[in-house]
């Protein structure tokens, strides 16, 4: 089951989209209804914050007062945190029902306005945002739905900004022009990442990089992809990494690279790598492992033994390389890389090589192997470099 988290500043047209998504057969599950629906009247939760709060916070008849509990702990982070720890719980349980109803083959959309603010981007394999310039939220704000103007100005001040979103989101739908036009994004997202990369989920599938060989120039959102699937990867992984570290190319600012995200999983032992539930875990989170790929080819044609996982998403190549913390081919990706950051002189003599041998017109794997002459070259001052650095 592919989990995405849809979130978006209020006005953006996260609901729009929810929507669109549920037309075309997505389980959407919204955060605001279930929220709702913990606290309705015989929900053990609306017990609870009449224990806490008192009849004040309730209506005469005996349903939530939202405005005036929204009083009482507007301001008050004591009141607050008690607030949450009675509805929370109960908000996850019936989120968590509502999970399990959904069929194993759905693609499950969470309408979730706090993914940003609450950093929830690990619990889902794609964060979707809708943005839209505030200006234009505000406008549909008060038109569509009657908010004041500062009413909505408050609102949109309290929640994450969008540089906070960006960092967040896999996938951003910009909503600045029509309803019809944000409707095509959203089928298209549909259509060419949710529903193949949810297939992908189920049968263990991942995408494989294009035959022809393309190098793009610098990217900087490649760190912040890193970091997501990092995360992701982290909470898949629990104990049993080590470490979860961007490595290669696209890990070195300003260097040309393949539109791959390299990631490096350090184990203490390939064993623990060649675990049922280690593999089982790696490819729910949606890096099914890629059987026959289990060496590097070291320095002077020595073996490097590694476990390798590709990504199931269309959207993101991702190569997940698991290697023996403290092993060579380990070693040697995190201090080439580090040689890389540090040393400009470097990222343009490997810059060079790659522009030379793109020339050549060679397919990626023999691009691969037609590197590994200048790794060997270098290998002395990606040591030397290592030995001098602090830590
Ligand atoms: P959110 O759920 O993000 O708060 P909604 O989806 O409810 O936002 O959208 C806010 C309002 O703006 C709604 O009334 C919606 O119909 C309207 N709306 C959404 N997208 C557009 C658009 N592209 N152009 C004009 N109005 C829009």
């Amino acid at each position: 089951m592919l989990r995405v988290g849809l979130t978006g500043g209020i006005g953006s047209g996260k609901s729009t989209v929810a929507r669109t998504l549920a037309d075309l057969g997505a389980v959407v599950v919204d955060a605001d209804a279930v929220a709702r629906e913990v606290v309705e009247p015989g929900e053990p939760a609306l017990a609870a914050i009449r224990d806490r709060f008192g009849d004040d916070v309730f209506g005469e008849d005996g349903s939530l007062d939202r405005p005036a509990l929204g009083r009482v702990v507007f301001g008050d982070a004591a009141a607050l945190a008690d607030l949450e720890s009675i509805t929370h719980p109960a908000i996850w349980r019936r989120t968590a029902e509502l999970l399990e109803q959904a069929p194993n083959d759905a693609v499950l959309v969470h309408d979730m306005p706090l993914v940003v603010e609450k950093s929830m981007g690990a619990d889902y394999h794609l964060v979707v945002v809708v943005g839209a310039d505030e200006d234009e939220r505000l406008t549909r704000l008060v038109r569509d739905r009657g908010m004041s103007e500062k009413d909505a100005r408050s609102r949109i001040a309290a929640q994450a900004d969008d540089d906070a979103r960006r960092a967040a989101a896999d996938v951003w739908l910009d909503n600045d022009g029509t309803p019809e036009q944000l409707e095509v994004e959203v089928r298209r997202l549909w259509a060419e990442r949710l529903e193949p990369f949810n297939d992908n989920l189920l049968h263990g599938i991942r995408v494989r990089r294009p035959d022809a060989l393309t190098i793009s120039e610098p990217r900087a959102e490649w760190v912040a992809e890193a970091a997501r699937l990092i995360a992701r990867l982290e909470r898949a992984l629990g104990e049993r990494a080590v470490s979860v570290e961007h490595i290669g190319s696209t890990s070195v600012p300003g260097l040309p690279a393949k539109d791959v995200i390299d990631l490096q999983v350090g184990v203490v032992s390939l064993d623990d790598a060649d675990e049922r539930a280690f593999v089982d875990a790696l490819a729910r989170c949606g890096f099914p492992r890629v059987d026959g790929t289990t060496r590097d080819n070291g320095k002077d044609g020595e073996d490097w033994p590694k476990r390798f996982h590709g990504s199931a998403d269309p959207g993101r190549i991702t190569h997940v390389h698991v290697r023996e913390v403290g092993s060579p081919g380990y070693a040697w990706a995190l201090g080439f890389r580090d040689w890389l950051r540090a040393d400009a002189e470097a990222r343009e003599e490997y810059a060079a090589l790659k522009m030379d041998l793109l020339a050549k017109g060679l397919a990626p794997s023999d691009y691969a192997l037609a590197k590994e002459p200048w790794f060997d070259s270098v290998h002395e001052r990606v040591l030397a470099h290592v030995a001098h650095s602090p830590g």
